[in-house]
């Protein structure tokens, strides 16, 4: 069975931090290729820029499609209304009924996931890679993993990644600030921030 990693985020903007561990992951579980799904109208985050989901698909595409192992999907952008991952995860697995799915996520989400709507539709459709950071409490995190299998079967793994201090947030801070984030986002990525102007960013 061909194994697929999805990547899903708000992706405002992608930056090394989201490729880097989709790469480990890739590595990691030996997965065949990285699908990153920008999210369309996420109910977990309110859209405060003027960027559009579409402009979001758009930096997302500049940053992985010179990589032939990932691509970008737009089924969320797309879908009217909020978007919720259990629709994604069950769009994808009747789809390709071929694939196997691995929603990747960062540990962290292990404690909030049971909160997300109809979390036993997502553990059905795919496995799920949950990535650690060198901070984290292990023993937490295989006690909860534990109980997510016994209450949903879900079939979690961990993934030890590095420790990135890097997020969208700081990324967006730095832009408006008028910081360099060279070597925090794809060169392409950078062009079309500057280009357009998110962010508060204004060429010198
Ligand atoms: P924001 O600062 O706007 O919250 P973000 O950088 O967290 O953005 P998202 O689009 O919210 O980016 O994240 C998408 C996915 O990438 C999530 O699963 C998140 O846990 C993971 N992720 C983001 N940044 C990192 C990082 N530095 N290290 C590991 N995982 C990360
Ligand atoms: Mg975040």
């Amino acid at each position: 069975m061909k194994k697929i990693g999805i990547m899903g985020g708000t992706f405002n903007p992608i930056h090394m931090g989201h490729l880097l561990l989709a790469q480990w992951a890739m590595d990691f579980q030996k997965l065949e290729e990285i699908w990153f799904i920008p999210t369309g109208c996420s109910y977990m985050k309110e859209n405060s820029d003027n960027i559009t989901a579409l402009e979001r698909l758009q930096m997302t595409g500049l940053a992985v499609n010179n990589n032939p192992f990932m691509k970008v999907l737009d089924l969320e952008v797309k879908r009217e209304g909020y978007t919720y991952t259990y629709e994604t995860m069950e769009e994808l697995h009747n789809r390709y009924p071929e694939y196997h799915f691995y929603f990747i996520f960062g540990a962290d989400c292990l404690f909030s996931i049971e909160k997300w709507k109809f979390p036993e539709r997502i553990f059905a459709n795919c496995s799920i890679i949950a990535a650690v950071r060198e901070n984290c409490d292990l023993s937490l995190m295989k006690n909860k993993i534990e109980e997510l299998r016994a209450q949903y079967q879900a079939d979690i793994v961990l993934l030890p990644f590095l420790q990135l201090e890097i997020s969208s947030t700081m990324i967006r801070e730095r832009v408006a600030m008028g910081q360099s984030i060279r070597y925090l986002v794809p060169d392409e990525v950078i062009s079309y921030i500057e280009e357009k102007g998110f962010y508060g960013y204004e060429s010198k």
